[in-house]
């Protein structure tokens, strides 16, 4: 398993971290298989969606900011259950194909951290089998 740093620079940030998890699996030697890609953190995600256009990762910040806005009725005192619930709605992980040494994604798809109580360090597990 190869663990990846990745500096978030805003509260609430979609990272296209894409390029770093394939050339982990570049380096692993594998050549078919799976790419587990989890993050170990409570209040972020790791997802795939488009890497295209940036207006995406606009709108899905703001989507989620109006299901689950920062101020609420929370009993949580660190003043971020909204961080906590997007990344439930999110997920710590996705697993990706890996075909040819690379992963193995759709034409519009990226890899992306999702950061919703930053800015932070946070770790992002690879594992390539
Ligand atoms: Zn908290």
């Amino acid at each position: 398993m190869k663990e990846l740093t990745v500096a978030t620079e805003r509260r609430e940030q979609l990272v296209d971290i894409t390029s770093q998890v394939d050339s982990e699996v570049g380096s692993s030697g594998v050549t078919e298989g799976t790419c587990h890609v989890y993050t170990p953190h409570t209040t972020c995600g790791v997802t795939v969606n488009e890497g295209a256009d940036p207006a995406v990762q606009h709108d899905l910040l703001q989507h989620l900011d109006e299901l689950v806005p920062r101020s609420g009725v929370w009993q949580h005192a660190e003043g971020n259950s909204d961080s906590h619930i997007k990344s439930v709605l999110v997920g710590p992980s996705v697993t990706v194909p890996v075909v040819g040494g690379r992963l193995r994604l759709g034409r519009w798809q990226a890899v992306f951290l999702c950061e919703f109580d930053g800015p932070r360090q946070r770790s992002v597990w690879v594992q390539v089998a």
